[in-house]
């Protein structure tokens, strides 16, 4: 016992940082699952796993690929209690039911999620449809629920159309909050989520078209983080009818500009729009003079101090 008195302090003059609190958390940190978008050219598909005070909590969007990334990174998952889906293209949405089943593992008792996607349109499923058409009763993978761990779910469908109310969804009183706001992807249901927590706000676009974008201005504002998902060049450089789902370079800098946001992150990059870099980035700059970075899968971006 003595011995072990006298290691003790032995310890604690070689290394005093060992008594030293632990240094503060950051508020925010995003780690970028999937920078890429449908097209398979090295880049996961869309995803993000949003870290709250050294805690990874929210899951937004499940690309293919998310469930790769995860494991790479070793990320704990086992607090992760609330998945934001911006929309249901398979490059946000097809490793889902993978990332259900990796957290499922890393947890004994029972998962209660939050998820929150747009409403249902045309050919795309309300999300509370989609999530029971994968693990719910008769779904695909009905098993899910009770494979590794209970789980239950609890999915509110957002609304679809541009002039619905910018709307708080999660509160959980003076943490946390996730705000959210109708956008417009082609014929694809999408809305776009603001995550704000002590002070540092991290706001994610989705894919969007230009029509969108006031939308996203009122959600964007003044946050320390934009990420734009960027998916085309200026016209004419990219197919035409990409401009009915997707936000050229010029519009995200006047956005961004128009936004007063700190920082733009481009994300769900195609290989067109990686190969021009320079070019978006002036395209950017004739508008917004703040910093811009290129996403890549298993960054890991500091929101906030
Ligand atoms: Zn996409």
């Amino acid at each position: 016992m003595k011995a072990l008195l006298v290691l003790s302090v032995i310890a604690l003059l070689l290394f005093p940082a060992c008594v030293q609190a632990n240094p503060a958390k950051p508020a925010l940190e995003v780690v970028v699952l999937g920078s890429g978008g449908p097209r398979p050219f090295g880049r996961a598909g869309s995803g993000f796993v949003v870290v709250v005070e050294g805690t990874p909590r929210i899951l937004v969007d499940a690309g293919p690929g998310a469930f790769l990334r995860v494991g790479e990174l070793d990320l704990s998952l086992e607090k992760v209690d609330t998945v934001l889906l911006t929309h249901l293209h398979i490059d946000h949405s097809g490793d889902l039911a993978a990332f259900f089943n990796a957290r499922a593992l890393t947890s004994d008792g029972p998962i209660v999620y939050r998820i929150f996607g747009p409403d249902g349109e045309g050919l795309f499923p309300k999300t509370s449809k989609f999530v029971d058409l994968l693990v719910g009763d008769g779904g695909a993978f009905a098993y899910q629920k009770t494979f590794g761990a209970d789980e239950s779910l609890a999915v509110r469908d957002l609304p679809i159309t541009l002039n619905s109310a910018r709307t708080k969804i999660v509160d959980e009183g003076g943490g946390l909050v996730v705000e959210e706001i109708a956008t417009h992807h082609g014929d694809c249901p999408s809305v776009a989520y603001r995550i704000s927590y002590k002070g540092a706000t991290v706001v994610f676009s989705g894919d969007m078209d230009a029509s969108a974008v006031p939308n996203l201005v009122q959600l964007a504002k003044n946050a320390d983080l934009l990420i734009f998902n960027c998916a085309v060049l200026d016209p004419p450089g990219s197919p035409s009818q990409l401009y009915e789902l997707h936000t050229p370079p010029k519009k995200i800098g006047e956005a961004a500009l128009e936004s007063r946001v700190k920082r733009l992150l481009l994300s769900h990059l195609a290989p067109d729009v990686e190969g021009q870099e320079g070019a978006v980035r002036r395209s950017i700059r004739a508008s917004f003079a703040g910093p811009v970075e290129f996403a890549s899968d298993k960054l890991r971006v500091t929101i906030g101090k």
